[in-house]
């Protein structure tokens, strides 16, 4: 029985390792931290559970191939899915921009708020009905397509394609300045980190309003923890916390992986199902160059990553009457010289066991980018400044959640603050990146096969893979890479 190593056990990791399980071969996944599941995680502080991950899944609705794959790895065959009314809600100047889930309630909401807009919403409308149609596509790797099933799939991705091609090349504020009104406007620029293009917002409401991108109950670390169940029931191997330091590589094979306690792995096959830069520049030691990441990791301009941070909060109450997600201007802060003029706050009011009875976990996101992750990465070597950024940071969120909702003054406590050098730590995320590089104007979007030149054993696996990155992506490409090596051993894949 050939053998394969795992480095990582994230979602990437624990797909590669349960689809080797299914298709004979033997595994072990390697994973630096105690805990699997990656960036798709969870943690425990003063009797609050802070998730740590999912906003929205795409596959959470039931008959389609990619929620099939996610039931096949065993992350969503016994669990309830919460399907939140609106993606986000967005305050401006004293008014609420709703995205809700129902396409019609969102259509008419925008009219009655600016009647002049029509001609625009109804665009913004019929796009996003347009796309509803597109599924990701999960069957097979492109590069073990046939001619016919390459034209299906581009007869399949029509749509997408079309919507791509309109709007792929447009900045999200770009396309905003198409709409009068200034707070849909303002909902549209803010939908998204700054540098993404204004397809994204078309392709994930698309998902959202049709039911495709919703959210498991239990959350994130739940979600993984059903992998590593389904992993281990099909007889894989883990080894955590165990993190992999070095490839020892002879010709063009790579003979064994040593781990920080000392500890060698040997196998027929290495799948890195952990970082892009790790695997290029840590473990291959920059011996092993892609043209297609190097282009990417040395032009974040084109190619930026977005991190955040994450701050934590437990509120002494209930939030039943706030939108799930809901985004409103503050008195202006800042965080590494930039204005934080407004705060995104979700809160898990439907998810009782993050909190102790009667209290709600709140948590706020703030995106950072390149320049923010140098001041973090510089402020992290005076740990005690670093530590008190973080307090400060905490306070101006609390700040400005009790200024918008004066009925929560006093009854809000900070419970952690996560910034991008946290998910460096925890799961040697390259500059905290919680997605590969972002679909920008600018950039060209990459599909890899994980393949490393000049090396025949070993493979990239994860959401650095493929646009735009996420969970399903980990999904697909660690189930892509068992697909490759089935095909290199003649066998016979089984989902
Ligand atoms: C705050 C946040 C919110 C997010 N929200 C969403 C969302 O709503 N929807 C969505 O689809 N996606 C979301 N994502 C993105 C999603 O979490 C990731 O795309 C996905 O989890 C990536 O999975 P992966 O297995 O490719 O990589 P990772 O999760 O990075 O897993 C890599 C694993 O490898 C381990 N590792 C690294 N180096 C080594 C080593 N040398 N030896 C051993 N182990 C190693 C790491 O510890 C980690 O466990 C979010 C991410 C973050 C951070």
């Amino acid at each position: 029985m050939d053998k394969i190593v795992i480095i990582g056990g994230g979602i990437a990791g624990l797909s590669a390792g349960i689809f080797a399980q299914k298709n004979g071969f033997e595994s072990v996944i390697l994973e630096k931290h105690n805990v699997l599941g990656g960036e798709c995680t969870g943690w425990d502080r003063r009797g609050y559970h802070i998730d740590g991950c999912i906003h929205w899944l795409v596959g959470t609705k039931k008959g389609t191939p990619i929620h099939d794959l996610w039931t096949a790895a065993g992350a969503l065959d016994v669990v309830e899915i919460y399907h939140p009314e609106s993606f986000l809600a967005f305050e401006y100047d004293g008014i609420r921009v709703h995205l809700y889930r129902d396409l019609d309630r969102l259509k008419s909401s925008w009219l009655e708020l600016s009647p002049q807009d029509e001609a625009a919403i109804n665009n913004f409308c019929c796009t996003i009905k347009q796309l509803q149609s597109f599924e990701i596509p999960v069957g097979k790797p492109e590069d073990m397509m046939g001619f016919m099933e390459k034209i299906k799939l581009m007869i399949s991705m029509k749509d997408a394609g079309k919507v791509m091609k309109k709007y792929g090349k447009i900045s999200l504020p770009e396309y905003a300045k198409t709409f009068k009104h200034p707070a849909l406007r303002e909902a549209l620029t803010s939908f998204l980190p700054e540098g993404y293009s204004a397809s994204t917002v078309f392709f994930a409401l698309a998902a959202f309003t049709k039911g495709q991108a919703s959210i498991p109950y239990g959350g994130s670390k739940k979600f993984a923890q059903r992998m590593v169940k389904r992993y281990l029931s099909l007889g894989g191997d883990i080894e955590a916390p165990c993190e992999a330091v070095e490839l020892n590589i002879e010709g063009n094979r790579v003979r064994r992986v040593i781990c920080s306690s000392g500890k060698a792995f040997e196998a027929d096959y290495y799948i890195a199902a952990c970082d892009a830069h790790v695997l290029y520049e840590k473990l291959l030691k920059g011996k092993y160059p892609d043209p297609e990441f190097q282009k990417r990791f040395n032009n974040p301009e084109d190619y930026p990553l977005a991190s955040e941070i994450r701050i934590a909060i437990g509120y002494e109450g209930r939030t039943d009457e706030i939108p799930r997600t809901l985004r409103f201007p503050i008195d202006s802060f800042k965080v590494n010289g930039r204005p934080i003029n407004y705060l995104t706050i979700t809160h898990y009011s439907y998810e009782p066991d993050f909190a102790p009875a009667g209290h709600t976990l709140i948590t706020c996101s703030i995106n950072q980018f390149h320049a923010d992750y140098d001041a973090w990465n510089a402020l992290a070597e005076d740990p005690s400044a670093y530590s008190r950024e973080k307090t400060r940071i905490g306070k101006e969120v609390i700040s400005g959640i009790e200024k918008r909702f004066p009925q929560m003054n006093g009854k809000l406590s900070l419970l952690d603050v996560a910034t991008p050098k946290t998910f460096e730590r925890y799961c040697n995320a390259y500059r905290g990146a919680f997605m590969p590089f972002l679909p920008t104007i600018k950039g060209k979007m990459m599909a890899h096969t994980g393949r490393i030149k000049g090396l025949e054993n070993i493979f990239l696996s994860g959401q650095w893979l493929q646009p735009p990155g996420g969970l399903p992506v980990a999904l697909i490409t660690g189930k892509d890479t068992i697909m490759r090596l089935c095909k290199m051993k003649n066998k016979l894949f089984i989902y």
